[in-house]
């Protein structure tokens, strides 16, 4: 029998009762969270789905474990069954150092076109933040996970490439800075193609998940015709794809300079009194500070892979760190996705049963949303929430919280069972 999810012919993920999910256990502290979180799925789906529904994972290698027993850090079987089966979990994993591949996540990243980073920022009530109102913010970021300044081409000072480059550029492109043998040269690439699908995935997802707004973050006043024209595009792309679900802040501009300011905030109101989405724009500098300041004015938020980086982060800290951030990379066409803690190994903690497993339980929250079984996410979900609202929790919010119980990784996976 044939148990791997598919993608239909109508762009709708087929998954069977009994899909075979590939799981990779992850480095440092990868099995202890695994461990804790696989209980918590497994319990969540037996109590929704009475034994009918069920998860059959199997376990694929990478990282120091696939180097140790296989002497390579991402064996092939191992891109082939997250291939294969298109929707897999994965741990923390070390980045090897030495030659050879640069980053296993990357590598994964780009062998599935895993061209969305999504990464949803809740506040849970009870965790520590440094906010005076993180139940603010509730805010989902669509961050381009295959191009601009990360495509990794770029050439070190004094080598031949670097001097190579900057020759071209004088001679050929006729650019006027001051290049010398100490300039390192990093390349910036953003597509169109590229740009459109990723806030088409950011608009759908508002869409399916009745939000209010999409916001692009860029820094288009610098850098006109890559981060510029990643606004000009996602406009466009919500103006074509999604004329009757949409309205732009372009549409604004043009009817502002048609019809001036009132006739553009009339068009706007009517537009939001009609259930459209805005897509509007941020330069990410100041999208940064209103965040912080305003942390309301957004919801679903669309950007390109370095902001996004940072912007991810940023955020996980304003609602109580990595510990509790999810994460998942999504090929939406082909349906390939894999989810994954945000956090890296913590390798000091490796084998200690002391760290937090919310992250990975809730990618894998993430995932069962994802194939389209709701019910087990919601009530591993409210669990969670229960869990840490008891202030029973691990070490990282024990340390942050008042009148807390401090628990074990394994310990904490118990009390969500409990409470499923
Ligand atoms: P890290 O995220 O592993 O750890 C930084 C600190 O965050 C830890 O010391 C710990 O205090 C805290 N922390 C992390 N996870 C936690 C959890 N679940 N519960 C509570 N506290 C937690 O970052 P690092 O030390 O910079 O990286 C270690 C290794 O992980 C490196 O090899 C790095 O390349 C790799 N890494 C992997 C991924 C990934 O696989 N997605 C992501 C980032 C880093």
């Amino acid at each position: 029998m044939d148990n791997s999810i598919s993608m239909g012919s109508d762009g709708i993920l087929q998954v069977p009762q009994q899909p075979t999910i590939p799981f990779i256990i992850g480095d440092g502290i990868g099995p202890d969270i695994w461990r804790a979180a696989v209980r918590v799925f497994d319990h969540a789906i037996e109590k929704y789905y009475a034994g009918e529904r069920k998860i059959i994972w199997k376990e694929v290698f990478a990282g120091e474990k696939a180097f140790q027993e296989k002497g390579e850090w991402l064996p092939q079987e191992t891109l082939d069954d997250f291939r294969k089966y298109l929707v897999g979990i994965k741990g923390p994993l070390t980045t090897p150092t030495g030659g050879g591949i640069r980053s296993l996540n990357v590598a994964l990243r780009k062998e599935l076109d895993l061209y969305v980073c999504l990464r949803p920022t809740k506040w849970y009530t009870g965790v520590p933040s440094p906010m005076k109102h993180p139940e603010y913010v509730d805010m989902v970021i669509f961050r381009e996970n295959t191009e601009d300044i990360y495509a990794g081409i770029e050439f070190a000072a004094g080598t031949k490439e670097a001097d190579t480059l900057q020759d071209f550029l004088k001679t050929e492109l006729d650019v006027k800075y001051g290049f010398s043998s100490s300039t390192g040269v990093g390349i910036k690439l953003v597509s169109k193609e590229k740009s459109q699908r990723l806030v088409h995935a950011a608009i759908e997802y508002a869409l399916n998940n009745k939000l209010p707004s999409v916001t692009l973050v860029h820094k288009g006043n610098i850098m006109k015709y890559t981060e510029g024209a990643f606004k000009q595009w996602g406009f466009e792309v919500a103006e074509t794809a999604f004329a009757e679900q949409t309205y732009t802040w372009g549409q604004w501009e043009r009817t502002k300079a048609e019809k001036g300011q009132e006739a553009a905030n009339a068009e706007q109101r009517a537009a939001e009194q009609a259930g459209k989405i805005v897509v509007k724009d941020m330069i990410a500098d100041n999208f940064l500070q209103q965040i912080l300041l305003a942390p309301r004015d957004f919801s679903v938020v669309a950007t390109l892979n370095l902001n996004g980086d940072y912007i991810s982060d940023a955020l996980a800290a304003m609602v109580g760190g990595i510990g509790i951030a999810p994460g998942a990379n999504i090929n939406y066409q082909t349906g390939h996705a894999i989810f994954e803690a945000t956090h890296g190994t913590a390798p000091r903690f490796a084998d200690t049963d002391t760290m937090n497993p919310s992250s990975v339980i809730l990618s894998g929250v993430m995932m069962l949303e994802y194939i389209g079984w709701t019910e087990a996410a919601k009530g591993i979900v409210d669990a969670v929430a229960e869990t840490i609202k008891q202030r029973t929790v691990t070490v990282d919010f024990f340390n942050l919280m008042d009148d807390a119980t401090l628990l074990k990784t394994s310990e904490f996976a118990d009390h969500i069972i409990e409470k499923i």
